[in-house]
């Protein structure tokens, strides 16, 4: 029986790892395509177009772990090799689209985004596939579309930022590459920026789980000035020229600071190898968001808690964690109550027995679990979060993704940020 064990051992060795080791190679070159397609609908409807595609030139992402196994985001892609149809890449996202489809403008009028995804280019043909989740969190596919990877209609081009290092810790397939953009910085205040980026990344490493995993990182600026200094305010009439075309007042809340088209964002990140893009805004006004995997944003010149902004909005971004507050939102009933949500940090109880969560509650924890002091310290499963006060439950007591009171994230959100982390290194 040991030898049996043994045999099967070395058997499973040989074939995944020279296999893992030779997929990338097998399917892909060290560069990026980049696909961009409107998404469009309003609150009962999404439909892609299809807008062009893009080489970039540099790939930052893993060589290794090429495919999501996480299964967070509402909407996700898969990359297929079209002459065997293996499935050769995924990934999970969200946009910004999702989050105006919950609000009462979407119930009286349609809208697109502009929107784009990136991942290794291709050697031979594949067919791209865009899924979104239905009411019931279910994956529909939404769209397909074969790609030949020598196409002429590919555009080439070369991007316009001029990226610098912050801290580079690593070689980039094996490290979290963050790209800090600028926003609202005009050309005389490039130092502003660079102070802002060396702040964002101070910050960023005074706070576990990402402290003990500093080395992990690579944190680059892209340096962009914008015709004008500042940011957009609409709600205050402010109108800014600046090079994202930021803007406070987005989905009807005074503090949510985004940019509605990600394609001007990736189009500047490309011109540095990167996973997760951060957009720094020039401003001391309060405000930003962070979408996973899409990008996140927030003031810059800010002086409260600005690195606990940055790290809460980090979490959205980074590991798809979401917000353990109540209220503090203009959107409709964001989350089915019927369906588990994807989100590490939040359960609905419906289908709660496949969370990673369940398996940090000690025995006998009572579920939901009384949001008392003595229970301060104890992963449970307390009622409020993800905007509404019941029947949505949350970790802990405390953690960044609910308030800054605190400095700590609760065990169940530093578990998912170290998980992703560790996908993104391999
Ligand atoms: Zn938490």
């Amino acid at each position: 029986m040991k030898l049996y064990i043994t045999i099967l051992l070395l058997c499973c060795l040989n074939l995944h790892m020279p296999l893992q080791a030779q997929v990338f190679e097998d399917f892909f070159v060290d560069k990026s395509m980049r696909f961009d397609y409107f998404r469009c609908g309003n609150s009962e409807s999404e439909s892609i177009y299809f807008d062009k595609i893009k080489e970039e030139p540099y790939w930052g992402g893993s060589k290794t772990n090429l495919i999501d196994k996480f299964d967070y985001g509402n909407h996700r892609f898969r990359i297929i090799d079209a002459e065997s149809g293996t499935l050769i890449y995924s990934r999970g996202y969200c946009s910004l689209f999702k989050e105006w489809q919950a609000t009462e403008e979407a119930q009286n009028t349609s809208k697109c985004y502009a929107e784009g995804i990136h991942f290794p280019y291709p050697q031979k043909t594949v067919k791209i596939a865009l899924d979104s989740r239905d009411k019931n969190g279910e994956w529909v596919q939404q769209f397909e579309y074969t790609i030949q990877p020598d196409s002429y209609t590919i555009q080439k081009f070369t991007p316009v930022g001029e990226p610098f290092d912050v801290i580079v810790n690593g070689d980039s397939h094996h490290s979290v590459d963050i790209a800090l953009i600028a926003e609202g910085y005009s050309a005389s205040e490039r130092k502003e920026f660079e102070a802002a980026c060396q702040y964002f990344a101070e910050q960023m490493f005074t706070f576990s789980p990402y402290k003990e995993n500093k080395q992990k990182f690579n944190i680059r600026g892209i340096w962009i000035a914008s015709p004008e200094s500042g940011v957009t305010i609409p709600g205050k009439n402010r109108w800014i020229n600046t090079a994202l075309s930021a803007k406070f007042n987005t989905l009807g809340s005074e503090r949510y600071q985004m940019i509605d088209n990600l394609q001007i964002v990736k189009d500047i990140a490309a011109s540095a190898p990167y996973d997760i893009i951060y957009v720094l805004t020039n401003t001391d006004k309060y405000g930003g968001g962070g979408i996973y995997n899409f990008y996140g944003i927030s003031s810059a010149q800010q002086t409260s808690s600005t690195g606990k902004v940055y790290i809460h909005e980090f979490g959205h971004l980074f590991a798809g964690l979401g917000d353990e507050y109540v209220g503090g939102t203009e959107m409709n009933e964001f989350y089915p109550l019927h369906v588990e949500p994807w989100e590490a940090n939040l359960t609905t109880l419906t289908d709660f027995d496949k969370k990673e969560w369940k398996k940090l509650l000690k025995k006998g924890t009572p579920v939901p679990t009384p949001a008392k002091d003595s229970n301060l310290d104890k992963v449970g499963v307390y009622e409020g979060g993800g905007y509404m006060q019941k029947n949505i439950y949350r970790p802990y007591i405390h953690c960044l993704m609910n308030h800054f009171n605190v400095d700590y994230f609760c065990p169940v959100c530093s578990k998912a940020i170290v998980d992703m982390i560790d996908f993104h290194c391999k």
